[in-house]
């Protein structure tokens, strides 16, 4: 890694957290600012209702203000828990569906740069199917919205019957998708851990992502997911912690803050949020301490 680089503090790194919407979509960016983030990370409607009320003309001007004004340089959003578009159940996946259109739209409308989406769940059927149906309904949607939001799917730690955990099934997912300028991936680090993937270590963590590299491709990354997990490695449960007080060791979030290729990264965390924000704040300048 080069030590010839400008000082930390002329440095750009793109990090910061996901903030609530509370109140109207432009509180985030107030949010966002005062947590000392130049990325966010949203919801644009309430992540456990498949319901939204359409954004008004006055929610997209006063947003857009807010956004113009603020140091807040990439935004991106978090799709609904609710979604499944790899349901084996034709209704289920077609609410889905029909949900993600909306949400996608919603990011067009307020210019976000990506919508991160859990693939999906095959609730006991046939994975491959599932992974099959899940870029078919991507596939429908980059046909039916026009915009340049893409849609970024994220590796999961492998609860249950979600899809998604390992590079292979995001590579199968990839592989259907026709337009790959829409699609990307958001990696999570508390998933990749607690899902069995290794990279604390220079070694681990070069090995880690030349096989991202080779199954996926570096290209396609385009955010992160910046948390530390409660439980266990290869745990397969999915619990955020503070960075520096889960079961992750600080070496592995130093190896990404101080790697080149992801200097365009944002970097969002999704720790928990008992003081705000000064959680947020604090979370931040641990990661941004580690840069060398
Ligand atoms: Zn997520
Ligand atoms: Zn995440």
């Amino acid at each position: 890694m080069s030590k010839q680089t400008s000082p930390k503090e002329n440095k750009l790194v793109l990090v910061g957290a996901h903030v609530s919407i509370a109140g109207g979509i432009h509180n985030a960016i107030e949010r966002g600012t005062e947590a000392n983030c130049n990325a966010i990370q949203i919801f644009t409607k309430s992540n456990r209702q498949w319901k939204a009320k359409p954004l008004t003309n006055d929610d997209i001007q006063q947003y857009k203000t807010a956004r113009n004004q603020s140091p807040i340089k990439v935004i991106i959003a978090h799709a609904s828990y609710l979604i499944n578009i790899g349901s084996p159940k034709q209704e289920t996946a077609q609410r889905s569906y029909e949900a993600l259109k909306v949400e996608l739209e919603r990011c067009n409308q307020l210019e976000l740069a990506a919508l991160v989406l859990h693939p999906g769940s095959h609730t006991q059927s046939d994975t491959q199917q599932a992974l099959k149906r899940i870029g078919s309904y991507l596939n429908k949607l980059f046909e039916q919205v026009n915009g340049k939001c893409l849609i970024l799917l994220e590796n999961m730690a492998g609860q249950g019957s979600s899809i998604g955990r390992t590079f292979e099934e995001l590579a199968s997912i990839i592989d259907v998708v026709s337009d790959k300028k829409q699609i990307g991936i958001c990696f999570d680090t508390c998933h990749a851990f607690a899902g069995g993937y290794k990279f604390d270590t220079k070694e681990s963590y070069q090995a880690m992502w030349s096989h991202f590299d080779k199954t996926i491709g570096l290209n396609y990354l385009k955010a992160m997911h910046i948390n530390d997990s409660k439980k266990l490695f290869d745990s397969r449960v999915d619990r955020h912690e503070h960075i520096g007080q889960g079961e992750m060791k600080l070496k592995a979030f130093d190896l990404i803050m101080n790697d080149e290729r992801f200097k365009d990264v944002p970097k969002i965390l999704e720790t928990p949020k008992d003081h705000i924000p000064g959680d947020d704040i604090k979370n931040i300048a641990i990661l941004k301490g580690l840069i060398d």
